[in-house]
């Protein structure tokens, strides 16, 4: 069990809740993905200033002009990844750390990547107050990716490039399942699937991420 923080506690378990019934009203059924998402406590992710609003479906600021991603668009790209049952898992944008959670409670192993030291730094505190063993944290310091791990079952990417990336895609398994947001002024939240040497592309939703960029800052 991991202790709440002080005064949170029960109102953050009884909002919590409230988050899941809206999300499954919004159309997600996967319940493994409810489940996770109840388990784990979004408050711990945001700063204390913004933490009474964990439990709203809204996006939120973590610093360095990033954001926490709605809770509504990290089940739904949860839900798309893990409709393929990914063992080992590629995430491009650590950020809080809150979307790495939500996977290394569904996958066997979560490979995460973050270009923002200060944010990694963060989120492998709270990923470690939550006892979360089988996640890999690396800073994006030379290309994209962590191809010495790959080849991945899945990889889920949350901030958004202009094009879809092939030094990505190439760091698929056969079979396995990219989520990625692509485009600039307007976003497609899209499904890659590898089949050999091709690739299966399917438009999901459309999405507002912050783009994927270049380059650590330390
Ligand atoms: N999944 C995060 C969302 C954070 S916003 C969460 O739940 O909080 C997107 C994150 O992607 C930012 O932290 C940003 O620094 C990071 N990012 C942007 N470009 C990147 C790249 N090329 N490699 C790794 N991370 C990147």
């Amino acid at each position: 069990m991991v202790a709440e923080h002080q005064g949170i506690g029960m109102t953050s378990r009884r909002t919590r809740m409230r988050l899941i019934q809206r999300l499954r009203e919004s159309g997600i059924s996967d319940t493994h993905v409810l489940n996770a998402m109840e388990e784990i406590p979004r408050h711990i992710f945001l700063d204390e200033a913004l933490s009474h609003r964990a439990y709203e479906d809204t996006a939120l600021p973590i610093g360095y002009s990033q954001t926490l991603s709605q809770p509504y668009i990290v089940a739904r790209m949860t839900e798309v990844l893990m409709s393929h049952q990914p063992a080992r898992v590629l995430e491009l944008g650590t950020g809080s750390g809150y979307q790495t959670a939500i996977l290394a409670k569904l996958c066997k192993d979560v490979y995460s990547v973050e270009r923002i030291k200060a944010l990694q730094d963060r989120a492998r505190d709270r990923l470690r107050t939550l006892g979360l063993r089988n996640v890999m944290l690396r800073l994006a310091d030379r290309g994209m990716g962590w191809p010495d791990k790959g080849p991945f079952d899945g990889i889920i990417v949350t901030a958004a490039p202009k094009e879809l990336p092939e030094e990505l895609m190439m760091q698929l398994a056969e079979g396995g399942v990219m989520v990625i947001p692509v485009g600039e002024a307007s976003q497609m939240l899209t499904q890659v699937v590898r089949r050999g040497e091709a690739f299966e592309i399917t438009d999901i939703e459309p999405v507002r991420f912050v783009p994927l960029l270049a380059g650590v800052v330390r």
